[in-house]
């Protein structure tokens, strides 16, 4: 021995050694702790002193320990617990330490002292519970995205599964299945679709990747589950070996979807109703009037005919109003109908002041409201680019709504001024109807170029809806100015020839 060290003292080497020691007697109660033990454990060598060891021992492993201890203080030679029998230590914060321990007898003054060495193994420890930690990750991140796993080796044609997709496949066992088994239990109309899926994911030409939708009947409960999976094949020498990948749930998903595509016909059957509906209003609109007028003339035609003294002159002029009234119906239905299949608007260079005096006529060849014209018309307007039956059915609803309100009234004398300027710097003439009849207050004038509104017991409310329409169509504006008094004043722009 080296002379230097002939006078190194057992507690010296104790306290420097690398590895955690304690020293116990054969009570098993704590005498020594050298340092790395008090960094092992977080204890201060007081705080131990004095304890029984089990104390630092997993309530689980005490038992284990308590037997080793006995048996070496019963026979005490040196002595390793085996790696078989590891023992799990408790450090201050009740962190577990995974260790293995040996125990050499030590003597003193003839007291029998077991020195304990702690082999610490809690590296190991640590890999094992951060793999199961990361495993237990796993397995929640898929059960929370309800995923399931399958292995499919193309091989041996036996596919792996987990829990996740035998619950989906209705089956309990652990074992795997042929692939044909697997198959079995997809919808036979998805099938195909699903291998063609796979046989394309194959080709070793492509990316291997697999992606599929699919029904599996479960056959415990016969409920049908739509299943999402997507996978990848892997390729050896270039010929495809093993597809793995992960299949979902998406039932619910699925089923909203129709619910949303459902929802969506609905809406849609409703669209198409309204679009009859409007349509069908805007012909009886167009066929209300001349209807009305015809069946007049007929009910004077057979007046007249239960008259012994026939008129034939009178006969001749009522039986010309009815095939003019008819006419006009035809006419204006082929022009709506036109209109309403968005045809291709037809114009042409228009007199305004012409358009205005033949929609005078024909609202005064209605014969059922007088009122007095009054033209503010601009002699020299330039003519406007338009489609003139439009422009025409405009001005004839404008002065028969004009006529009818004022007919509510008893007024004297009813007016219906129509002028005509051009819009300064806008390329664009303006037509004004105005009326002295009981107006428009400013809740109503919101509404009255909705379709269906109207104010009259045999009215559709669609004469103004479809009048704007048509003017916007020829390229103007109409609306109502509410600020002119008396009655109500209707304006509306037309562009002018190029
Ligand atoms: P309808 O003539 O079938 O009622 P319109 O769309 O042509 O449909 O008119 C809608 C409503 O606007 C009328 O019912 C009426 O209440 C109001 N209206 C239209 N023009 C005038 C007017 N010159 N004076 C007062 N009210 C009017």
């Amino acid at each position: 021995m080296v002379d230097a060290l002939k006078d190194l003292s057992f507690q010296a080497v104790f306290n420097a050694a690398e590895d955690a020691m304690l020293l116990i007697e054969d009570s098993g109660h704590i005498v020594l702790v050298n340092p790395a033990a008090q960094k092992l454990f977080g204890y201060a060598e007081d705080e131990l002193r004095g304890q029984a060891i089990e104390m630092l021992i997993a309530p689980r492993y005490q038992k284990q320990y308590s037997y080793y201890q006995e048996l070496f203080f019963s026979k005490p030679v040196k002595r390793f617990m085996s790696a078989a029998n590891e023992l799990v230590a408790l450090d201050r914060d009740r962190k577990e330490i995974l260790l293995d321990i040996s125990l050499s007898p030590i003597k003193a003054q003839r007291q029998l002292y077991a020195l304990i060495i702690f082999n610490v193994t809690s590296r190991r420890l640590e890999a094992e519970e951060a793999l199961r930690a990361s495993e237990e990750r796993l397995r929640l991140a898929k059960q929370a995205a309800g995923l399931g796993i399958f292995d499919y080796d193309l091989k041996r044609n036996i596919v792996y599964w987990d829990k996740q997709i035998r619950k989906l496949w209705g089956n309990d066992s652990d074992e795997t299945i042929s692939y044909e088994e697997f198959v079995d239990r997809i919808h036979p109309k998805d099938r195909e679709a699903r291998q063609a899926a796979i046989d394309y994911a194959m080709n070793p030409t492509g990316n291997g990747e697999f992606k599929a939708e699919y029904r599996v009947v479960n056959p415990v409960d016969g409920v049908e589950h739509w299943i999402s999976s997507v996978g990848r094949v892997y390729f050896e020498n270039e010929r495809p070996n093993r597809l793995i990948g992960v299949t979902r749930d998406v039932t619910e998903q699925k089923n909203i979807q129709k619910k949303l595509q459902a929802q969506r016909h609905e809406t849609e059957d409703i669209l198409k109703q309204q679009v009859a509906a409007r349509t069908a209003s805007a012909i009886a609109h167009e066929l209300n009037q001349p209807l009305a007028a015809i069946s007049v003339y007929s009910e004077v035609m057979l007046h007249t005919l239960h008259n012994d003294d026939i008129n034939f002159e009178n006969l001749k002029r009522v039986l010309k109003g009815c095939v003019e009234q008819a006419q006009r119906a035809g006419r204006s239905l082929h022009e709506l109908l036109a209109f309403l299949q968005k045809g291709e608007l037809v114009t042409e260079r228009l007199n305004l002041n012409d358009v205005v005096n033949e929609a005078l006529k024909i609202v005064f060849d209605d014969d059922y409201v007088r009122f007095n014209p009054v033209l503010q018309l601009e002699q020299n307007i330039p003519a406007v680019q338009c489609n003139h039956t439009q422009v025409q059915k405009v001005l004839v609803n404008l002065f028969r709504n004009a006529a009818e309100a004022m007919r509510a009234t008893d007024l004297p004398t009813l007016t219906i001024t129509t002028s005509m300027q051009t819009l300064s710097g806008k390329d664009m003439a303006m037509i004004i109807v105005q009326d002295n009849g009981p107006g428009l207050d400013h809740d109503m004038a919101k509404c009255i170029f909705e379709p269906f509104f109207t104010t009259k017991p045999t009215g559709i409310g669609m004469g103004l809806a479809i009048s704007r329409a048509l003017i916007e169509t020829n390229g103007g504006q109409l609306w109502v100015d509410l600020d002119a008094k008396p009655g109500a004043k209707f304006q509306f722009t037309l562009p002018f020839a190029p």
